[in-house]
């Protein structure tokens, strides 16, 4: 769409002239009504538990102040609910970080055999609790490479995290990582990591959709799971700071295996 102001020539050296200016708006727009969009996003998804926690705040001052089993269940609940809240705002913060950083390129020399296992490292008690072993096809040589690794650190923790919680039932998690002097995707020096995990899988439908901010493919699950559906848009986010790729493959029944390919820069 085009703006288009017609401003009549006043002056006398400018009398009979007509000044015509043409302003594509399309972007503005569409970038003033996905800000709206994101607000109003958040303001819901905040307003949820607030609203709980008003309610069992209102029930223990009142119906529930004598009765210290329920009390202790509704607090409970309001635990789940706060903690809830902060996981979003902790997630809105690292969103809002990794947009701003996005036009700086990572400077660190990291190498991704370590980021992967601290990760997996760090995530082995979740693994526990939901039954998951980890499986690792790791090559013996060190992957080193320039990156940011306290964010990359933060790709493979979400979508590892998202392996455990979504496609848990599968009862394993593979992550494989290899090397090539020249990916096919990237036509240059890189390394894909892959995530499996053999669950519920998702349907393709909600694939092309899966990195926007607040998208569920199962939304009443994402929710009891205590889901942000901000995890995988952060992810995009750092990826394409790395100048890599994410691939999304999933089969309903069978599991979902994600991608991430970076490139490998010269100068280590
Ligand atoms: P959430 O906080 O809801 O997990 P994410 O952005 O991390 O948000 O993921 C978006 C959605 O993608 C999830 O709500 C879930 O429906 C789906 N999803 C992500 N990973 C998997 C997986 N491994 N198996 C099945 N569904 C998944």
């Amino acid at each position: 769409r085009v703006s288009c102001r017609a401003v009549q020539g006043l002056g006398r050296d400018m009398a009979g002239v007509v000044l015509v200016s043409f302003e594509d708006i399309t972007d503005k727009e569409q970038a003033g009504q996905m800000r709206r969009d994101f607000v109003a996003n958040v303001s819901h998804e905040l307003r949820t538990p607030l609203t709980a926690l008003m309610g069992f705040i209102e029930t223990l001052r009142g119906p529930a102040r004598n009765d210290p089993e329920a009390g202790a269940r509704f607090l409970d609940i309001m635990q789940n609910e706060a903690e809830r809240m902060n996981r979003l705002v902790g997630d809105l913060m690292s969103l809002n970080r990794v947009e701003g950083d996005e036009r700086v390129r990572p400077t660190q020399s990291v190498v991704l055999n370590d980021i992967l296992n601290s990760t997996l490292h760090t995530l082995q008690h979740l693994a526990r609790e939901a039954d998951v072993t980890f499986e690792t096809e790791f090559p013996e040589r060190p992957v080193a490479m320039i990156a940011d690794g306290d964010q990359l650190k933060q790709v493979f923790t979400n979508i590892i995290m998202n392996a455990i919680k979504y496609g848990g039932s599968g009862g394993r998690v593979t992550v494989r990582m290899a090397e090539s002097a020249r990916e096919p995707v990237l036509r240059a020096p890189g390394v894909r990591v892959q995530i499996i995990d053999y669950g519920a899988g998702i349907d393709p439908i909600h694939l092309p959709r899966l990195t926007e901010r607040f998208y569920r493919a199962d939304d009443h699950r994402s929710r009891a799971l205590g889901g942000t559906g901000l995890g995988l848009a952060i992810v995009k986010h750092i990826i394409n700071r790395h100048r890599g790729r994410l691939r999304v493959e999933s089969e309903l029944g069978t599991g979902t295996t994600f991608t991430v390919i970076l490139p490998i820069h010269d100068g280590l």
